[in-house]
This record gives structure tokens, sequence and C-alpha cells, in this order.
């Protein structure tokens, strides 16, 4: 089998690396990246399999272990991310529990923002809690808190910028210092930028988790995760995927490949259409405020334009009229899809408040910003004249009530 990882790919564009970064062809010639549906792999000799087995020698002996299509894909990620190494997981929880895992023991503490997603807070909250690990949330953009919250045994700060669905932002070059003083591994979950946004591992940051399951396969087909950084922190990543299990599959890696090579048109597509639907929106009569940072008025703005080379797909924006309002709008709207998911073609509306953050109690709700009249829109693909036509829908239904 022959690789496409020339030297001249490492000094090309995202766009290139994204189309090309990993490809092994075998001697069939394949062009497309073939899918590698095997559990296990045959050895030339029993010498073959006791070097394979042993490590000395580099090669595939089980799925669970590596498989071709996923070793790709992965590669493919730590290319876009400029990390090392990447570790494709069965999920972007999975990712998240890899991190943990791999790096965290009985008495540990964590530091992590209020508004990361909200099974990353249940993880935390009821999984690692049973084991001894004890876990602080802290305002996202709040630096001072972040120090007040360390403890000698804080060994992890994990953070999603922009935050869900209110788009603040965290400083991520600040907080790689912070981390650093601390002895503690920072780790970003960089679901909503990807790295055609955002490359928090050169701003300093040492782990980057994805759900790939959102933009990078970018058309709701099916779960993934990954976990990027540099070789010594992936490889106890690696180790526990192995003994545990959690592994991504050879069709879902050849999916995430297809994925990844259109990204950057997409993730631009998906900005330019969040950013027209945000100002278009601020104009309407009916909406109270809208929160995108790609608004200068917002308060994350110069931070995310300093930091990120765009400003997300996703948006959220107050309505008149309180819950009811917000409910009307959204049960008026015909082609937006009403769910949870977001980093889809397919637009997505939503009332947190009722859905993705309802765990959450009033007050701690309030602290986060997500009020009862807030919608959240995770801007798709489709015609900016038709989601205005269906956001107009919405804005109707309140007007009229
Ligand atoms: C969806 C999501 C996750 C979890 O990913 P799954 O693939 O659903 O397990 C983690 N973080 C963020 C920001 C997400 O949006």
């Amino acid at each position: 089998m022959t690789g496409d990882n020339e030297e001249w790919l490492e000094s090309s564009g995202l766009r290139t690396r994204a189309i090309r970064a990993g490809i092994r062809r075998s001697p069939e010639g394949e062009h497309g990246e073939p899918i590698f549906t095997s559990s296990s792999f045959v050895f030339d000799s029993a010498e073959d399999a006791a070097a394979k087995f042993s490590g000395d020698v580099p090669g595939n002996v089980y799925s669970r272990y590596t498989n071709p299509t996923v070793r790709t894909f992965e590669e493919r990620l730590a290319s876009l991310e400029h990390g090392e190494s990447a570790v494709a997981t069965a999920s972007g929880m999975s990712a998240i529990l890899a991190v943990c895992m791999a790096h965290l023991k009985a008495g540990d503490h964590v530091l992590c923002s209020h508004d990361v997603f909200g099974a990353t807070i249940g993880l935390f909250e009821n999984t690692l809690r049973k084991f001894g690990v004890d876990i602080t949330f802290v305002p996202l953009t709040d630096i001072d808190a972040w120090r007040a919250a360390s403890t000698p045994a804080t060994k992890l700060l994990f953070l999603e910028t922009p935050s869900n669905p209110m788009n603040a932002i965290a400083d991520l070059s600040a907080m790689a210092i912070l981390s650093r003083e601390m002895g503690a591994i920072l780790a970003i979950d960089n679901c909503f930028c990807t790295p055609v946004l955002q490359q928090p591992l050169l701003l300093g940051a040492d782990l980057v988790t994805h759900s790939a399951t959102k933009y990078l396969d970018g058309q709701g087909r099916v779960l993934g995760g990954a976990v990027v950084g540099r070789k010594s922190l992936i490889e106890p990543i690696v180790a526990f995927n192995r003994s545990c299990g959690p592994t991504m599959s050879a069709f879902n890696a050849w999916v995430m490949l297809k994925g990844l090579e259109t990204l950057d048109i997409r993730m631009r597509a998906h900005c330019s259409n969040a950013q027209a639907l945000a100002e278009w929106l601020a104009e309407q009569p009916g909406v109270r405020s809208v929160h995108y940072c790609g608004l200068p008025g917002h308060s994350g703005h110069d931070l995310a334009t300093r930091q990120q080379s765009g400003y997300g797909g996703v948006l959220a924006f107050e309505v008149e009229g309180g819950r009811a309002g917000a409910f009307r709008f959204i049960n008026d709207t015909r082609m937006m899809s009403l769910t949870a998911n977001l980093g889809d073609v397919k637009s997505t509306i939503v009332h947190p408040a009722s859905t993705t953050h309802s765990r959450l109690t009033q007050s701690q709700r309030a602290l986060a910003g997500i009020s009862d009249d807030l919608i959240r829109i995770a801007v798709g693909l489709e015609d900016l004249s038709d989601l205005q036509v269906d956001c107009e829908r919405g804005l109707r239904a309140i007007s009229v009530a």
C-alpha cells in the first residue's frame, strides 16, 4: 500500500490537505479512499504476527487497534488541526471520555466552562464524579474565575468557544498561558469552528476534541469523534481506545473523509449565510436582540475576529412575547428542521431553555443568558432568501398574537 503523504503536502493549503492528506492506495490502484471493512488482518508469517503484536513492526492487527480507513481520517484531521497525531472515536462524547480516562485519575480536579454541551456536563457531573474526579464549572470568559477555582489537583481545563448558543468567546492564548501556570492540560471542543475557522493547537491548547457528527460530516449521516494533539498526549488515549473499544468504524471514517473534502467551502457558506441572517434578524420588528459573534456589537466580536477566520454557523436571538412568542415563532416556521442537532447543511431551529439547556436550573440558565424567549438557529446552506421567508412566518406568528 502506498500513501500520498509526501512532503509537498505539509506546505500545502488547508483545502488541499482536506482532500489529499492521509490517502493510502492498495495495489489495486483505486482513486477514491477504500473502506477497509475487515475486523482483523492477516500476517505473512508467525514471525510477522509476533512483530506486529509486539509493536516492533507497525501494521494492522485488529480494527479496534488500527484500521487503514480510520487512519486516513486521523491523519487528515491531524493535518488540518496542525496536530502531531489524532485518534478517532465512535462519537464526540467518547472523544471527551477518552481524554478524561487517559489523563485523569481519582483525586484529580477538572475546570470546565459553564456553557459546554449538555452531555459533557453529564459526563463530568455523573460519570467522572463516581470515579473520584472532582469538577468545578466556571464562567467561560472570566479568566480570574478560572484561576480562583484552580487547586493543586487541577489537571484538565476544558471549554468550548464560541459557546452554544450565545457565541461567548474565550481567549485561547490567555487560557493556554493559564493552563501552563497550573501544569494542567488545556482541551478545546472545536466542534463549532472546525479547523477551518479556528486552530486551537496553534494558539497553545494541548488537545482539541471534535464531535465529527456535526460539521466534519456536515450532512447528518453518521456519528463520530476525534482527539488531536501532540503524540505524547494522544498515545495514552489510543491505549484507552484499544483496550476499552470506543473506536470509529471504517464506514463512518470514510463518510467523514468525504465530509472533510468539502469542509472549507461548506464552513465559508455556513458563515456567510449566518452573517447575513443575523444582520437581517437584527433589523426585524419582533426580534429583541441577536447574539452572533460576527455582529460588531457582540461582546466577543473583536476576540473572534483575532482568533477565528470566520464567525461560524450558529446564532441565537430573543423575540417578543416571552416563551409563548418563541414557541409560536418556532411552530410557524416550515422549512427549518425542529431538532437540537447542528452542523448540518439543513438549517435547524430549537428553543434552548426547554431542550438543550433544560437540565440547567433557572439560575444557571440566567447566568448563561438562556432566557425563555431565546431561539437558536444553526444556519444551513439553503438559499438565504428562503431562510428569511421561513423566519418571516415565525415573526408573523408573533405579531398577530
Ligand atoms: C454534539 C456535540 C458533542 C457530542 O458529540 P456526539 O457526536 O453527539 O457524541 C460534543 N460537543 C459539542 C459542542 C457538540 O455539539
